[in-house]
């Protein structure tokens, strides 16, 4: 008898989720991006959303839930209906910050069901238009005479431009006093009007500042200079061998979202990655969409796990960690 119900409750399962992925999105979709407004990780949302939103036929909406290095917009997405109605564009800190954070409310892995990666974005050092520093020896020899006086903004604890500074501090061997934002928008408006010295963030939002002569830039960090700023040395070559770090984002649902749903959600991304639009908007600052196998569930599966094998004894030797 009990076999019998769970035969046809389970029969009816398949039934329910086949449907559920057939009528899927019955309404629109909103896309998390746990930083501020008007920043890189929100512009890299919008520009996917968009693409995505052609393919489905529905609007995909961004919300900023910004805070303690994007933990806070992650954990409302662990916790919300997985329907695919709500799903989390996150970068490699969704890596990072399972060391960083001791006492996170989800577990970044088991409480996720991954869709697939979208881009990878390169960062680049950046200063205050006034900061003396002529290039990149110059500005390393500052931070390091200069130290506890030389101030240097990030997103929080578990974002990217905490992280690039994290491994560039610790190359250079010096510490500076910090100030973190709820993103990189709000910080780069600081940097702008000198409020801070230097940060370390993504080319998507400091390129046009620095073309426009508005902060300096003194080397990317990537292992070749990138084509939307070809006279701008990397770090490896200005200065700091081997130095490299390229923030890459990746698409989660809820766990438990049915795979239907996943496979329909996966399938879009790689659509809205093929877009010339999409594709151009990325480029022009320097970011890159992955190849259609990378943007899958599985690639993002493995390579999330990879980072968190990376980063875990990186910030272990580091010695931080969030409240
Ligand atoms: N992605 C963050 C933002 O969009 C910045 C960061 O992680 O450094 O503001």
């Amino acid at each position: 008898m009990l076999k019998t119900f769970i035969a046809s409750a389970c029969a009816g399962c398949v039934i329910a989720t086949g449907a559920v992925a057939q009528e899927f999105p019955s309404k629109n979709v909103t896309l998390m991006m746990p930083y501020a407004a008007g920043g890189p990780g929100d512009t890299i949302t919008r520009v996917v959303g968009n693409g995505m939103s052609k393919v489905l036929g529905r609007q995909f909406l961004v919300e900023n839930t910004a805070g303690a290095g994007g933990t806070i917009g992650t954990a409302k997405v662990a916790a919300a209906p997985p329907d695919g109605h709500s799903l989390l564009v996150m970068h490699f800190g969704h890596a990072a910050n399972t060391a960083l954070y001791p006492n996170l409310r989800y577990d970044a892995i088991k409480d996720f069901e991954p869709i697939g990666m979208i881009a990878e974005s390169p960062m680049a050092f950046v200063a205050r238009k006034d900061f003396p520093a002529r290039d990149f020896k110059e500005f390393i020899a500052s931070l390091k005479s200069g130290k506890d006086k030389v101030t240097l903004g990030h997103a929080g604890i578990g974002s990217a431009s905490q992280l690039c500074s994290l491994l560039f501090l610790s190359a250079i061997d010096t510490m500076v006093t910090t100030i973190p934002y709820k993103g990189t928008a709000p910080a780069l408006n600081d940097l702008l009007g000198s409020q801070f010295d230097f940060m370390c963030d993504q080319t998507l939002n400091v390129l046009q500042p620095v073309k426009a002569d508005m902060i300096k830039a003194y080397a990317t960090t990537t292992k070749t200079r990138i084509a939307a700023a070809p006279d701008l040395p990397t770090a490896a070559e200005a200065g700091l061998p081997g130095f490299e770090i390229t923030v890459w984002f990746g698409i989660y649902a809820p766990k438990d979202t049915p795979k239907p749903v996943i496979d329909k959600l996966s399938t879009a991304l790689q659509e809205a990655l093929k877009d010339p639009d999409v594709k151009s908007r990325f480029a022009a600052s320097g970011a890159e969409t992955v190849a259609t196998e990378r943007a899958t569930p599985e690639a993002l599966r493995a390579h999330l796990k990879s980072e968190i094998d990376r980063w875990v004894p990186i910030i272990k030797k580091a010695g931080v960690q969030a409240e």
